[in-house]
């Protein structure tokens, strides 16, 4: 090779985008990124990327990267180095905590981070501060699917590999735009679909690429997927179709859960759904026909006030049905960011420890209180929801945030940028100066996946390694290395050399994550949850029944009540969601300059049969309000969306951003904002 050859480093690497997990080979130059290449052996991926994996490097080297970190003065930061940061923040932290008591503070750690780095964010909180006030961003979009696995199967994610879903012999997905959240899992059902006829049914608001693909595709009304799924369970059940051997041999409750089931008939499913009888039989009779089925979901169904209950709804249909415990069945909530996943799994969570151990089981705080030496609360923290009502209402004085813009990411965001003002001290961590920073007190440089080690979880829970490829630019830093800096500072000198000994402490602890460890995981080598002592993993995660103590499933049951607040003012329903190019708030993608030219502007979606009778143009400005606020944008006439519904792309972060408008409504059982379900009225600024 010659001399310019052998500079150019090949770095396996973990994408830093959604959920699908790929991996690959970064080839770098000094700090130049010159290519991503996927192998082979690729677990999640093989030689498959998308546009974001392959092309959204850029921000790395991006000239607006933070580098060193800032104290405010005044409405000016000024940069300062380590020591004088870190000596600042524990002396804030340290008198909140004494004038208030621990619970005056709250964590928020970040689906960008490291599991490791979760752990410590927790750690620090519980083991440092003494409260269980930790959460992170799957707060905001998939804790109502956790939770619904939770009830009725037991474990929080995905039932097999994203390989096995080719197995399926039919595909139903809820509530996702899955060709542009997660492209490379979408191929693969496409290529599915084409080379062995695996059916597939998409139910969605938005005719988007895959509801174009689908064998069938299907719009109930917002928020009502529940009762579609309800009614078609029943009909199953009405009609002896259910999986009896396997509900006798695996599954509790069924003859509650069959009561519970009276009021979903075809006809209340037909008024309330907008799907008519005939068709809702015929799901049913398509989903028994078929010996294999998967279901795949998103925030489509969790970003609603009965995310979790819908997400309970989906368990249930599988369990009558059968479709649990074999590859090509069972359940896939489809995690957002690269590590949503994780981040819950290793305990930035206010009730669970890592491993989903919960803070008031007696045995496991034990467990932690040993190994930390301190005594520990058995009572569950706030989540991120009730720590902004709880600034609101003065009890949360102080507030540490890693690698989320929460001020945009929040539902209600003028509630959440008042807390914010509230606040007797603010920390916030992350690549740049985002909104959220204009509140923070302290902003913390950290850095991107490419300038760290250490592991992320996909949706399938496969837990892999990145490897670093880059120095950390300027005084930048991982954010275990801040967290073990701040925690010292505090008096616990944690004393990790690598972010492998971090996952020692975690497996040491975590039953899940027993025999995980960095030996296993080397370069393309990875585990699927849980993971036994012994280092066996789990790629399908029901074979000997499900972790409840009798080994059974639990059938569930759910009610349908929900009022969004339609009425003859507000009489429009925007639903928001991902495009392809971008991510989230876009704050990464929007500094990728190829990618940003491409999707350059935000736009509103309305249907032609709205804007015809409203006399509405292409290109029109208009102004869209809620209850809570209002928001602008360029209309965009699409037969995408029907009738009175609306689409915002979530990615924007300027005067559009769909958070203006969503309010303080929550999915009841998680506080999970129901992004999905705001009721607005549009006026027409200026024509064109
Ligand atoms: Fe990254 Fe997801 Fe695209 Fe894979 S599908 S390259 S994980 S954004």
């Amino acid at each position: 090779a010659s001399m310019r050859e052998e500079r150019i480093e090949k770095t396996k690497t973990v994408c830093t985008y959604c959920g699908v997990g790929c991996t690959f080979d970064v080839w770098t130059k000094d700090r130049k990124i010159l290519k991503v290449v996927p192998q082979q052996h690729s677990p999640a991926n093989g030689i498959s990327t998308c546009i974001k994996g392959k092309f959204g490097w850029d921000y790395v080297n991006s000239e607006e990267r933070i580098t060193k970190p800032l104290i405010r003065r005044g409405d000016q930061f000024e940069e300062v180095e380590w020591d004088e940061a870190i000596s600042y923040i524990t002396k804030r932290i340290t008198d909140i905590k004494d004038e208030h008591g621990p619970d005056a503070l709250g964590f928020i750690s970040s689906s960008k981070a490291t599991n490791e780095e979760s752990y410590l964010m927790q750690k620090l909180a519980r083991q440092v501060i003494g409260t269980n006030n930790i959460d992170n961003c799957s707060r905001y979009c998939q804790a109502p699917a956790t939770k619904g696995l939770f009830r009725t199967v037991g474990h929080g994610g995905d039932s097999g590999s994203i390989n096995d879903i080719a197995e399926a012999e039919m595909v139903i997905t809820i509530g996702s735009n899955t060709a542009e959240s997660h492209p490379v899992l979408a191929s693969r059902i496409k290529r599915s679909q084409k080379l062995f006829g695996q059916k597939l049914f998409v139910f969605d608001l938005r005719k988007h690429e895959m509801a174009e693909r689908a064998d069938r595709f299907f719009q109930p009304k917002s928020g009502t997927d529940l009762v579609w799924l309800s009614a078609v369970t029943k009909y199953i059940i009405d009609q002896g179709l259910e999986n009896r051997p396997f509900i006798d041999q695996w599954v509790n409750d069924f003859e509650a859960y069959k009561e519970s089931l009276e009021k979903f008939t075809l006809a209340y499913a037909e008024k309330i759904t907008g799907i008519s009888q005939e068709t809702l039989i015929e799901i049913a009779k398509q989903v028994v026909s078929v010996d294999k089925v998967a279901i795949c979901w998103a925030m489509g169904v969790t970003q609603h006030q009965l995310g979790s209950d819908t997400s309970t709804a989906i368990s249930n249909l599988l369990l009558v049905t059968g479709n649990y415990m074999r590859s090509g069945t069972g359940a896939y909530p489809l995690r957002g960011h690269n590590n949503v996943q994780g981040c819950s799994d290793f305990g930035s969570m206010p009730d669970f420890f890592p491993g989903y151990e919960k803070v008031s089981d007696n045995n496991a705080r034990k467990k932690y209180e040993n190994a930390w030496n301190v005594e520990l609360s058995s009572e569950p923290g706030k989540d991120n929801h009730q720590m902004i009502h709880a600034i609101h209402g003065g009890k949360l004085r102080g507030l540490y945030v890693i690698g989320e813009d929460t001020g945009i990411v929040d539902s209600n965001i003028n509630y959440v940028t008042d807390a914010f003002k509230k606040l007797d001290f603010f920390i916030v961590q992350d690549l740049f100066l985002t909104k959220t920073c204009e509140y923070a007190d302290v902003v913390l440089p950290a850095v991107p996946s490419l300038e760290k080690e250490g592991t992320f979880t996909n949706t399938e829970r496969r837990i892999q390694r990145l490897y670093q490829a880059l120095d950390p630019l300027g005084d930048s830093m991982p954010d275990w290395q801040i967290l073990m800096g701040i925690a010292k500072e505090l008096g616990y000198d944690w004393g990790y050399k690598h972010p492998s000994e971090i996952m020692d402490e975690s497996a040491a602890l975590a039953p899940l994550f027993a025999g995980v460890n960095y030996d296993l995981l080397t370069e393309y080598n990875s585990l699927q949850w849980p993971v036994a002592a012994d280092g066996t993993d789990t790629p399908l995660l029901y074979t000997d029944g499900f972790p409840f103590e009798d080994k059974k499933a639990k059938l569930f049951p759910v009610g349908f009540d929900l009022d969004y607040g339609m009425n003859e003012e507000y009489d429009l329903h925007v639903n928001n969601g991902r495009l392809l190019e971008h991510f989230h708030e876009g704050n990464m993608t929007y500094k990728s300059k190829g990618i940003s030219r491409k999707t350059p502007n935000a736009f509103i979606e309305v249907s032609s049969e709205l804007a015809k009778k409203r006399g509405i143009e292409e290109g029109a400005k208009v102004k869209l309000t809620s209850v809570a606020g209002y928001a602008t944008g360029i209309v965009h006439i699409t037969d995408r969306v029907r009738g009175k519904e609306l689409f915002i792309p979530l990615n924007d972060n300027g005067k559009s951003a769909i958070n203006y408008l969503t309010d303080n409504t929550v999915d009841k059982e998680t506080n999970t904002p129901a992004y999905k379900e705001i009721a607005v009225k549009m006026e027409v600024l200026k024509k064109k």
